[in-house]
């Protein structure tokens, strides 16, 4: 299954429920960039000046570590991808990878979200740095500001959430992912859902969505 919809639409959100449903690995092309970031790796120092400034990692300092996490085992009973691919050239690039291992993707759900919903998401969102939760300063504030609920941990705002970043990512997905849209939708794999309403309500519908449309 792949997840789309333009930042702050919901994808890491609803990953996350969708991973305790079922039980597969949520692959996010951000969260694997971020730690090679923080790292340092050779991948990470190339893709940070990208991400910094809210543009594309060039494919051929990614799609080898998609590649390359898609064929650890975990991922052969099925797998949920976040913000991959993102360009129409990853969509092509994904086909092949997948038709090598003998799999191919069954569901690509859209979430639908206003563009100053998703400015007040992304410049609201915080992430704990030990585990990853996600929190936002007003529609899912922390118990204790800058602290994690489960793990204690420190909540931090991301770089590029940051306004002058955020307008320039959404103006990229409307120029170079949104396009992957029409793609799928002739494919046949495409759930478009409405992604304003509270994190519960968006599953369910991406749950009915899945067994209302799929074939
Ligand atoms: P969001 O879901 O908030 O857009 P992500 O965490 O998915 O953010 O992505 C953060 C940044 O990482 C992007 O702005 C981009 O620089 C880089 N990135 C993530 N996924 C990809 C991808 N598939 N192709 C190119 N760059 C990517
Ligand atoms: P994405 O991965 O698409 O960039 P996130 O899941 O990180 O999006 O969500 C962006 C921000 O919006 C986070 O702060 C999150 O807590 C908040 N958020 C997620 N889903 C909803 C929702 N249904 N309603 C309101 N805020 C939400
Ligand atoms: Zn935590």
């Amino acid at each position: 299954m792949i997840l789309m919809g333009p930042p702050g639409a919901g994808k890491g959100t609803q990953a996350k429920l969708l991973q305790e449903r079922f039980d597969v690995p949520h692959i996010s092309s951000g969260d694997l960039l971020r730690v090679a970031v923080r790292r340092k790796t050779p991948l990470g120092v190339q893709a940070k000046r990208f991400m910094d400034r809210g543009e594309l990692v060039p494919d051929d300092v990614l799609l080898g570590t998609i590649e390359e996490r898609l064929r650890r085992n975990d991922c052969a009973t099925g797998f949920l991808l976040d913000g991959f691919p993102r360009t129409v050239a990853q969509a092509d690039a994904l086909v092949t990878m997948l038709l090598s291992m003998g799999t191919h993707i069954d569901n690509v759900t859209s979430l639908i979200v206003p563009r100053d919903e998703l400015v007040k998401r992304l410049s609201g969102r915080r992430t704990c740095r030990e585990c990853g939760a996600m929190y936002h300063i007003i529609f899912d504030p922390p118990n204790n500001p800058g602290i994690c609920n489960k793990c204690n941990g420190e909540l931090y705002q991301r770089d590029d959430d940051q306004e002058d970043t955020i307008l320039a990512r959404l103006d990229v997905y409307d120029s170079q992912t949104a396009p992957l849209l029409a793609l799928y939708r002739r494919r046949g794999v495409l759930h478009e859902v409405d992604g304003v309403g509270s994190p519960d309500q968006v599953f369910e519908r991406i749950l009915t969505a899945d067994r209302v449309d799929g074939r």
